[in-house]
This record gives C-alpha cells, sequence and structure tokens, in this order.
C-alpha cells in the first residue's frame, strides 16, 4: 500500500509491524455549529480509507478529536446567551447524528479536549521544563524559535511562519510572530481549569498532542487532516510533540484532503459560504454526499454544484439498475457464463484493489466499478449472481453507496413508456406520481423534484393532499 505523506512529499510504502496495528488520527470538528460538506468530504474519505485498510487485514485504532473549547466557541456561545458546554454537547450530538447519517462509523474512539486537561497540563509542564515554553501575561507560548526542525512539515521558514493568518494567537507580548499558545489564562466570564500557573484554558494545537500521546505514545502512524491544517496546526503538533519526547518523527505519515469548494472558494463557516450536511441530506441524500466525497481522490478539491450533483444521479441510477436487474435473473444455474463472471470478477476485483493500494485512488477505482457493470453479460446464472453480489458488497464495506434496499433505489423513469396512447400515458404519469411518492418517503428530496418536474412536462400537475397524491392535467 502506498500512500502520499505530506512530510516527505512523495507516495511512500506503508509499513508496520508484524502486528499490522496502524494507530491513526484524524482532527475532528470544532463543535459550535452544525457541520458542513466540507467536513463530510474529508471524514467521508477517511472513514472509507481506514475501513480499506481494515479490509486489507490491518489492526486500525482510529482516534479523534473533539475540539469543545475555543475562542469561535466561547463567542458563539455568548451570542446564544448559552453555556459553552452546553452548546458543545448539542452540537456534538449534531455531528454524530450526521455521520451515523453518512455511514461514518469506523472512528474507534472520540476523545473531547475538555476530558484531557490533565494531559494538556503535562504536556505544557515538560515543554516548560526543556525549555520551549515561556510564560507572559495573558498565556504559555512555544518558542518556534528553539524547534530546530520547525516548518519541516509545511516547508515554511520561521519568517514564513509568521505570515500565517489562520488560528494565529495574537499577542504583542509573544518572542516572535508564528509563536502560538499553549495555555491561555482565563478571562472573566470564560471557561477555566485549574493549572500550577493559574486558571485557564488549553490553545487549540496541544489538544490533539496529549490526547495522543494518552492513547497511542510519543509517535505513531498516521495523522489526517484537510490540507488547511497543515499549517498552523500540525506544523505546531510536530514541534509539540517532538520537543516534548525528544523522539522525531512524531507521526511516519502525513495525510491531508483537498478541499469542498463552492465557486472555487473554500466551504467554510467562517466565510459564511456554507451548505448544511443536514441542508444537502435534505434535497438530497447521505448516499449522495458520500458517492460525491469518493468520486474525487481524497487529496483533490470537489467542487460543489447542483450540476455534478445531477450527474451523480445519472451514476447512482446506473449501478441500481444493475443491481436491480441481477435480482431478476435466472435462479437457474447457467455453468456455461460461470468461468466467464469468475475470470471479470476476479479481473475487476485486482483492478480495484490495485487502484486502492495506490495511495486510495477512488475515483479510478469507481472508474473500474462502471467498467464492470458494462463489462458482465446480463445474461447470467444462479451462481454468478451470487458470486457478483459477493464481489459488490465486499468493495461496498468500503464505498457505502453502492447497495441500498430497494425501495431507496433511484428509478430509471426517463426512459419507460415515452410513447403510446392516452391510456398508457396516464398509468405512466401514475406509475411516476408513486415514484415521486417513495422518493420523498425516503428522503429523495432532489429525485422527488425532478420526477415533479418529468411530470409537469408532460402536461400533468401533481398535487400533495391529506389523502395522497392527486394528478391534474394542466
Ligand atoms: P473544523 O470544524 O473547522 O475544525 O474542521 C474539522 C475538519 O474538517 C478539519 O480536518 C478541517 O480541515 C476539515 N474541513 C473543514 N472545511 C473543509 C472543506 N471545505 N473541505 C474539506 N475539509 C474541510
Amino acid at each position: 500500500m502506498k500512500i502520499y505523506n505530506t512530510l516527505t512529499k512523495s507516495k511512500d510504502s506503508l509499513e508496520v509491524g508484524d502486528d499490522k496495528r496502524i494507530n491513526f488520527f484524524v482532527c475532528g470538528p470544532t463543535v459550535y455549529d452544525l457541520s458542513h460538506i466540507g467536513h463530510a468530504r474529508t471524514y467521508v474519505s477517511f472513514d472509507a480509507f481506514v475501513k480499506y485498510l481494515r479490509l486489507k487485514g490491518f489492526d486500525v485504532f482510529y482516534l479523534q478529536n473533539i475540539t469543545d473549547i475555543d475562542d469561535k466557541i466561547i463567542k458563539r456561545a455568548s451570542e446564544m446567551g448559552e453555556k459553552p458546554s452546553d452548546l458543545t454537547k448539542k452540537f456534538e450530538e449534531e455531528y454524530f447524528k450526521d455521520m451515523s447519517l453518512l455511514k461514518v462509523d469506523s472512528v474507534s474512539k472520540h476523545a473531547r479536549a475538555t476530558d484531557y486537561i490533565k494531559e494538556i497540563i503535562s504536556q505544557v509542564e515538560r515543554l516548560l521544563e526543556n525549555g520551549f515554553a515561556y510564560t507572559i501575561e495573558d498565556g504559555i507560548y512555544y518558542d518556534i524559535s528553539k524547534f530546530k526542525d520547525y516548518g519541516k512539515l509545511s516547508r515554511r521558514t520561521i519568517e514564513q511562519a509568521e505570515d500565517g493568518t489562520s488560528r494565529i494567537d495574537e499577542s504583542v507580548k509573544k518572542k516572535n510572530k508564528g509563536d502560538f499558545c499553549l495555555w491561555k489564562f482565563s478571562k472573566e466570564g470564560e471557561p477555566k481549569w485549574e493549572s500550577p500557573w493559574g486558571d485557564g484554558r488549553p490553545g487549540w494545537h496541544i489538544e490533539d498532542t496529549a490526547i495522543a500521546e494518552s492513547f497511542f505514545g510519543a509517535q505513531y502512524d498516521i495523522h489526517g487532516g484537510a490540507r488547511d491544517l497543515i499549517f498552523p496546526h500540525h506544523e505546531a503538533e510536530v514541534a509539540q510533540m517532538e520537543a516534548v519526547s525528544g523522539k522525531s518523527p512524531f507521526v511516519k505519515y502525513w495525510m491531508h484532503t483537498g478541499f469542498l469548494t463552492i465557486e472555487k472558494e473554500k466551504m467554510s463557516k467562517s466565510l459564511n459560504n456554507f451548505v448544511t450536511i443536514r441542508d444537502f441530506i435534505e434535497k438530497h441524500s447521505p448516499r449522495i454526499l458520500r458517492f460525491l466525497a469518493l468520486k474525487s481522490h481524497y487529496r483533490s478539491p470537489v467542487d460543489y454544484n447542483e450540476k455534478n450533483i445531477d450527474q451523480i444521479y445519472q451514476e447512482l441510477k446506473k449501478i441500481d439498475r444493475f443491481v436491480g436487474s441481477l435480482e431478476n435473473q435466472a435462479t437457474q444455474d447457467n455453468p456455461s457464463k460461470k468461468k466467464e463472471t469468475e475470470e471479470t470478477v476476479v479481473k475487476y476485483k485486482e483492478k480495484i484493489d490495485e487502484t486502492l493500494q495506490d495511495d486510495f485512488n477512488t475515483p479510478v477505482a469507481i472508474a473500474s466499478l462502471f467498467s464492470f457493470i458494462s463489462e458482465i453479460n446480463p445474461k447470467i446464472g444462479a451462481s454468478d449472481k451470487k458470486t457478483i453480489n459477493e464481489f459488490l458488497e465486499n468493495i461496498d464495506k468500503v464505498f457505502g453507496f453502492i447497495i441500498v434496499p430497494p425501495e431507496e433505489r433511484l428509478v430509471e423513469y426517463l426512459e419507460s413508456s415515452e410513447t403510446g396512447n392516452q391510456a398508457n400515458t396516464e398509468s405512466h404519469i401514475r406509475e411516476l406520481a408513486k415514484m415521486r411518492e417513495t422518493a420523498r418517503n425516503n428522503g429523495n428530496f432532489g429525485e422527488a423534484d425532478d420526477i415533479r418536474k418529468k411530470i409537469e412536462d408532460k402536461g400533468y400537475s401533481i398535487e400533495d393532499t391529506k389523502e395522497g397524491f392527486k394528478i391534474k392535467k394542466i
């Protein structure tokens, strides 16, 4: 297995011990609002990646932190007139709901920052003892000039580090502009914890190294996040943990996902250009979002627009049509086809595996899935059906968008009954209306809207009443 490592800037072979254990950490959300589809892009990608590793026999411990204390949380809680801890509990629950809808269920442990204050204080103490940290009036800071390897992950020099704008701790008394806060002394009314230096709260970067150290020790295998985190967040993590332990590398492989963009700009809460996972799902479905995330390579940007989503509907319909047609295949065996089917399945199994081994190239693997669908001979026998189903079920353990219950399949309503007499047309419209109702009941609202439009294009309108739908000729 090869993965692109931000630290070495190359595709590296994934090397682990004989026990095949992989300690894996991904930066979790800051829980002060609903998650948006940019978060989904990152978390679906890592979920599928971990599931693939497990399928290959690796024993992955997937750890994710939850940032439940930081400036943005305090600000939002005060705007809402809520306690920060009530706000974060609420949005943490919403985050779990979203992830469950998206079938993101591979995380072994979610660790809240505020449950690790003791471990955070211990790291700050060690950094003060060995001279990497200093105290000024508003908190304890990390002195980046003391760490000779500072910048090795993001390839920035100390001077370039000072140009950083995102989530840099401002304080005029800092020794270097790029120094970051490890422990903030609390201001009036802010959440606080006792420490040897007075009441305060952790800086953003230290929570991840403290949590990771308590599960994995000073060094571990893979760390992930979206690319905005390379600097300053992950650079700071390297500086903290390597200075605390004296061991290098802190993490062997660093993986970073590309952004989900909207009109080519990063989707983010602070830019207020975001679509929540909740809204997206209401309009389309979790399946469409999971497919959107995996259709692009995890390192590439994903541009969100409704045209791309239309394309996804068409592609998923192809899958559904294939899976549906398998069900209607012969119940008898067809020995003459058996060998051919098995060979085709083995060929595509290998192809897909090869592409996933190569830096988890999901778009190429998905393209192979479509080639498989086109290539497989539809006139198959009962045992071929079983072979194909097993193959699809196995890759769907990673993808999670192939197999859905029959009532959730996207319907192929554009092709059938396009011609015919009046009676035929009306029965076709009735069929369409039923399909629309099913789509609505399953929460596939985009699909339902498409069908309504199709009905209107044919000169009929549809009205929803308490007794069900009514069809009228326009
Ligand atoms: P946050 O809640 O902002 O701390 O972000 C949680 C995770 O989602 C981090 O790994 C971010 O890098 C990632 N993330 C945030 N916005 C996007 C986006 N537009 N596209 C992809 N990943 C994102």
